[in-house]
């Protein structure tokens, strides 16, 4: 079947070619093939979806609109999502090699989910009275923002895009959403959805270009108010460098190196199910993979062979077969990257005891579930953030032990703890560095649950209605004297 996808940039309620006319070609990793050539932006079509995007803001009906109007256009919004779930879904996995029973099965009706979720929360979104003092009446209100620069990697192209877009629209404010240059594919779909039930010009604008480029454009452009991030912490790096001296808020969602703490009392064919998915889905392109397995000594040798046992039988291949647990990564570049980690791991001496096998030619996308044992906290393998399918055993003798070497790492986004007592889990979760704790495979995504990072995991709240409206709103205060009395100083 032939399919075709939006090749333009979305820039205030209309399709429109790059200024320069340069395009880029959207790649399949799984086969190499071209799957369409899109619009490249530059900086003069990021002026134009910025200037489109402010106007919108500043002269529209968009944050003007009875907020629960706004939350019609996004329920719409999720219910189209929802009525185009398998063209989505397909787009995803043929542009970045996730199984379609991933893309379908989790990726597309969770954003419909997103949409949905805070299709509700415009209504809702509300200050305090205080009322302190009898003759002053000091109110704190919010107000929607201004116009967001939405920057999203690729692991979820459209489950990221919807996880900024939803909570930044529902605040009324108006959008400029960059997906990855690897990934456009679903968030041009994206805002031909949203066209089609009617958002106004200007409120959803999406541009495809690089980040060295129009990413860098975006950020550092005086019509944008804030600053929303998911990336690669060296990214966000640079990005609160440009943003500094416009004084933008920034909103930093980054990498992470989730432990896994197991206990000897755990349930241990849902610890081996719980690991094996949390670092092979999506072949561990995934900010929260579980990447780090801390067992216990005595535990080790039965817990290894059973997860490794489990690891072979997964079943890699097309991504487009609905019966294929895992794909292929999603760029050749990057898995080159992973290889070379790999690599650098046995360099390393940590023992390589699943795969670990270089890809078989420049092109080739397909790595192999991989398992090293023996690591300790000092190797590269426990640091850096491989984003791949790469799972690192360490052995620990005590829980302090255990604790200690969970959080001896740079990142803090996630960790997952497995324990049949209760007491324990709680004791060790207050002792992780880290903004969400999974305990017994708890750790599911719920499109209403905030999502936090310690250290250099990033700052800052995605989602959460509270959150969003902190994260998407100004927060003003009005004091209003009901005193008749004039002010005695200058007397
Ligand atoms: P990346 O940082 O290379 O790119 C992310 C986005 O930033 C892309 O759209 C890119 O074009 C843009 N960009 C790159 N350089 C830029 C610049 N100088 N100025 C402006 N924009 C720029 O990340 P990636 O490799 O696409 O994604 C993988 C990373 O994302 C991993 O570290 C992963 O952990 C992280 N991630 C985090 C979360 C989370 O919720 N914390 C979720 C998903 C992914």
């Amino acid at each position: 079947m032939t399919r075709s996808w939006p090749n333009q940039l979305f820039i205030n309620g209309e399709w429109v070619n790059s200024a320069s006319g340069k395009t880029w070609s959207v790649v399949n990793p799984a086969t190499g093939e071209t799957l369409t050539e899109v619009a490249l932006a530059d900086a003069v079509d990021v002026d134009r979806a910025v200037t489109a995007a402010r106007r919108a803001f500043d002269e529209g009906e968009w944050s003007k609109m009875d907020p629960l109007h706004r939350g019609r256009l996004l329920f719409r919004l999720a219910e189209r999502i929802r009525e185009s779930l398998d063209d989505l879904a397909m787009t995803d996995t043929l542009n970045i090699g996730k199984p379609i029973r991933d893309t379908l099965g989790w990726d597309a009706p969770v954003s419909a989910d997103l949409f949905e979720t805070y299709a509700g929360l415009p209504d809702k979104i509300h200050g305090k009275c205080f009322g302190t003092f009898s003759d002053n009446m000091m109110m704190q209100i919010r107000e929607p923002m201004g116009v967001i620069a939405a920057i999203v990697p690729w692991n979820y192209p459209l489950t990221n895009a919807a996880i900024k877009v939803a909570p930044i629209l529902a605040c009324g404010n108006t959008v400029v959403l960059k997906p990855s240059e690897v990934s456009p594919l679903s968030a041009l779909m994206l805002a031909q959805l949203a066209q089609e039930v009617g958002f106004p010009p200007g409120v959803i604008n999406v541009i495809h270009g690089t980040g060295a480029e129009a990413g860098n454009a975006l950020i550092k452009h005086p019509g944008v108010d804030k600053i929303a991030f998911t990336g690669r912490h060296e990214t966000g790096a640079q990005m609160l460098e440009a943003a500094k001296s416009g004084m933008k808020g920034v909103l930093m969602e980054l990498g992470g190196k989730t432990p896994s703490l197991v206990f000897p009392d755990a349930q241990l064919d849902n610890v081996v199910n719980g690991v094996i998915t949390g670092i092979f889905v999506n072949l561990g392109q995934v900010c929260v993979a579980g990447s780090r397995l801390l067992v216990h000594e005595s535990q080790h040798d039965e817990l290894l062979e059973r997860i490794i046992a489990k690891a072979k039988g997964l079943r890699q291949g097309d991504p487009t077969d609905p019966k294929t647990q895992i794909g292929c990564l999603a760029t050749p570049i990057h898995c080159q990257s992973v290889a070379k980690r790999v690599a650098r791991g046995k360099e390393e001496g940590a023992r390589c005891v699943l795969s670990g096998a270089p890809p078989k030619s420049p092109t080739d996308c397909f790595f192999a579930p991989t398992i090293f044992d023996g690591v300790t906290s000092d190797m590269s393998l426990a640091r850096e953030e491989v984003f791949g399918p790469v799972l690192s055993v360490l052995t620990y003798r005590t829980e302090d032990e255990a604790v200690r070497i969970a959080n001896d790492c740079d990142f803090g986004l996630m960790a997952n703890i497995w324990t049949a007592d209760g007491t324990r889990a709680l004791r060790v979760a207050r002792q992780i560095k880290a903004g969400k704790i999974a305990i017994n495979g708890g750790g599911a995504f719920r499109a209403s649950s905030p999502v936090y990072g310690y250290k250099l995991s990033g700052f800052g709240t995605e989602l959460g209605y509270d959150e969003a409206a902190h994260e998407y709103c100004n927060t003003k205060v009005i004091l209003y004297s009901m005193s008749t009395e004039k002010s005695l100083w200058p007397e």
